[in-house]
């Protein structure tokens, strides 16, 4: 298949508008018309990666983490990020990353945490703002039905756990259309009143082009009238970090039994224990220091992320235990995530995961 068909799938499901301001996630090496059969997973794309994509037949890399992060201005081989972009662009290798925005959804890497460490009741922690936004159309009464239909089938009017959600309001709009116009009701020149629905309806922002298109599709007028308004709103399906509780509370040493187990970690650098049952549970695969604050005012008694430094620790303050358990240690699972999403939407695409250990991090034990 064309690479664009693996990545839009990817971004209907993770949307690239999800990621955070420093992330590059999405397409970095590629053309996104090239044929692919076969794609390879990682967390990290680095050099062996590349081999190894080149030695088993794979055209394209899907890798958690972007190779580039910031722009790159010269292409001489001396870093190992130039090396694997150069690489990649010599042996026809496609490069894509999913990265921030897979963090950020509620069946993405937070969520294979929560599942992995037997979390109930999961949800976001920090949830994202302005990724709502809001349409208002006005349609004559016997194409109401039709338009919403569109609408709701494009994508719009989902609120939580409710679907086909919009307000309507009957009144009367009005029109004159000039010479060149050939209006759906009414004369030319002469001003025409019609009772019109007023629908609003909520829409995620990375649909907007294909609601609107469905909205000009459906409507019968010539001349569409909308408005399209910026919502505040927080997006409580999408956002940073998860949190959730255990079916039965742990003390704090069995809990942390339970995570070097599940996560398959050699070490967990934690924050003073506080004697207490554990029982709400945040997590933030890789570094989630950021979200401390937030795992405190939800409640949780454990935040399990990585990437803590010395001074970072002593924000627990006494209120939760801090568990570090390593970037790759708490990333790990989203190989198989990524693989089990491709494999369910194309189940005769040929997928792989990497047989390269890509943590650069090493425990002299
Ligand atoms: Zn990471």
């Amino acid at each position: 298949m064309k690479l664009s068909a693996l990545t839009a799938y990817l971004e209907s499901l993770a949307p690239l508008n999800y990621q955070e301001d420093y992330d590059n996630s999405g397409l970095i090496v590629g053309n996104p018309e090239q044929e692919v059969s076969q794609a390879l997973i990682s967390l990290d794309c680095t050099e062996a990666v590349v081999d190894e994509a080149i030695a088993t037949g794979c055209q394209v890399i899907i890798s958690h983490h972007p190779i580039v992060f910031k722009g790159i201005k010269k292409f001489n081989g001396k870093t190992y990020v130039e090396r694997v972009v150069e690489k990649a662009i010599r042996k026809g290798i496609a490069i894509y990353a999913i990265h921030t925005n897979l963090d950020s959804i509620m069946t993405g890497v937070n969520a294979r945490i929560c599942e992995t460490l037997g979390l109930k009741n999961s949800r976001i922690l920090l949830p994202k703002h302005n990724l709502i936004k809001k349409l208002v159309t006005y349609v004559p009464l016997n194409h109401a039905d039709t338009v919403r239909d569109a609408l709701f089938a494009a994508g719009a009017g989902n609120i939580g756990n409710y679907s086909e959600v919009s307000f309507n309001a009957e009144g009367t709009g009005t029109f004159k259309g000039n010479d060149a116009a050939t209006p759906y009701v009414g004369e030319i020149g002469k001003r025409h009143k019609e009772d019109e629905i007023r629908i609003e309806t909520v829409y995620p922002a990375n649909l907007e082009s294909k609601i609107l298109m469905a909205l000009i599709l459906a409507h019968p007028y010539e001349e569409v009238a909308y408005d399209l308004y910026n919502l505040t709103n927080q997006h409580q399906q999408v956002g940073s970090g998860m949190i959730g509780e255990l079916e039965m509370p742990l003390n704090e040493e069995s809990f942390l039994f339970h995570v070097k187990d599940k996560m398959r970690t050699h070490v967990i650098r934690h924050t003073k224990l506080l004697g207490k049952h554990v029982k709400k549970v945040a997590v933030c695969g890789g570094s989630g220091g950021f979200l401390l604050k937030h795992a405190i005012a939800a409640g949780a008694d454990v935040f399990i992320t990585a990437d803590y430094k010395y001074h970072e620790f002593f924000d627990a303050e006494g209120k939760i235990v801090i568990a570090d358990i390593g970037h790759f240690e708490s990333e790990q699972f989203t190989q198989q995530l990524l693989y089990e999403i491709i494999r369910k939407k194309f189940p005769i695409f040929a997928v792989r995961l990497t047989e390269v250990n890509t943590n650069p991090v090493k425990y002299f034990i």
